[in-house]
């Protein structure tokens, strides 16, 4: 009899219990408008709140300076791949060079798609390991520097603390954070562009937050849908088309769980904990294996495989009675992915790392 159930998958993924029973406290009737916040006009004053206190929360956060605009959009990240380099690429004489750091999936389908909007440079590569920045063989005048500082698939992270802000100033970055965003401090100043998705770290599926350098708007291609033009989004308080309004809601109730829990610092901090507290379990003898070097691993997602792949079913199954959810990984790697997002608490965690160790036979 399972007394606590883990959900350990990468996205969609856990939210804070204390979000969604929130949210369905409110969904008849939110706070006395009669109204559910799905019903409600998205410009009527009811949301018109609830949106400027997810916008002002957000910034708080994430320490983000007053010359970038937060956007909520759709589309997902993946649309980013697209709507980055028409946005952006605007600024330079056509065709421009993007350059990339290829470090995984994400970032490798970033690449393809850009390559549709401009010339692609793949400045260095590797699927095990942020490549040091002395080896960046970056372009000289490329329209921006594009990474994925967390991959979610093959579970390389960035330190974006200490590494990222050392390219040299006049380098504009551009960094897909959909899997670690509010996961960990970052320097905002540091970057032109930062998107996510937020079915991981900050609400449902359906909602993507772009936070742009203001004097990076207005330079679109004129092949720039509308709906997607970051200068259009930004100029109507995201509300140029009907935003996720839903989706915004719960992500402004993720931000109001964070700041009850000391912000992004804190959750840093516990998120650290937890990632070490996983990969002792992982490194304790050989019965489990993982690839990324040990100076890259994500705090977030964390691939590892049996080295009895036979077993993997089993592992599973045994996983599943326990209550702990969804450890399967990407179709594309094979083996576990166990996804440790904020809101999965370190119990969690521990709850696994029983499981790991017990598995393997361990004391
Ligand atoms: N980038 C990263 C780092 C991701 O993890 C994902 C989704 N797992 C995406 C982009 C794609 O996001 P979406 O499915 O919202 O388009």
């Amino acid at each position: 009899n399972v007394t606590h159930i883990y959900n350990f998958s990468a996205g969609p993924a856990v939210l804070p219990k204390e979000v969604l029973a929130q949210a369905a406290a409110e969904m008849l009737d939110w706070h006395g408008s009669g109204m559910s916040v799905m019903e409600m006009s998205h410009r009527g004053p009811e949301f018109i709140s609830i949106y400027k206190a997810a916008e002002r929360d957000l910034r708080e956060l994430l320490a983000i300076p007053d010359n970038y605009k937060i956007l909520f959009m759709q589309g997902g990240g993946l649309s980013q791949n697209a709507l980055v380099p028409l946005n952006l690429v605007g600024h330079k004489p056509q065709p421009a060079t993007i350059d990339f750091i290829h470090t995984g999936s994400w970032s490798g389908k970033s690449i393809k798609e850009a390559a549709k909007y401009a010339n692609v440079n793949i400045a260095a590569s590797s699927m095990t390991s942020v490549p040091p920045q002395s080896t960046w063989q970056l372009t000289p005048g490329a329209a921006y520097l594009h990474m994925c500082t967390n991959e979610t698939i093959d579970g390389v992270e960035f330190d974006v603390d200490a590494g990222v802000p050392a390219v040299q100033p006049d380098v504009l970055l551009v960094a897909d954070m959909s899997s670690h965003i509010l996961s960990r401090r970052i320097d905002v100043s540091k970057y032109g562009v930062i998107f996510a998705g937020a079915q991981k770290n900050i609400g449902p599926a359906g909602l993507t937050i772009v936070i742009v350098r203001d004097d990076l708007l207005g330079k679109a291609l004129p092949t720039c849908p509308s709906a997607f033009d970051f200068k259009l989004v930004a100029d109507n308080d995201s509300m140029y088309n009907t935003p996720p309004t839903y989706g915004i809601y719960i992500a402004g109730l993720v931000f109001q769980w964070l700041k009850k829990n000391g912000g992004v610092a804190a959750m840093e901090e516990r998120n650290i904990a937890k990632a070490k507290l996983l990969y002792a379990a992982l490194d304790a003898d050989d019965f489990y294996q993982t690839r990324v070097d040990a100076g890259s691993r994500s705090r977030m997602n964390i691939p590892f495989y049996l080295k009895d792949e036979s077993r993997n079913d089993e592992f599973l199954a045994g996983a599943k009675a326990r209550g702990l959810l969804q450890l399967k990984g990407h179709k594309s790697v094979g083996g576990m992915r166990a996804s440790i997002y904020n809101a999965m608490p370190i119990e969690g965690v521990q709850a696994l790392v029983d499981y790991l160790n017990e598995f393997a036979g361990r004391r």
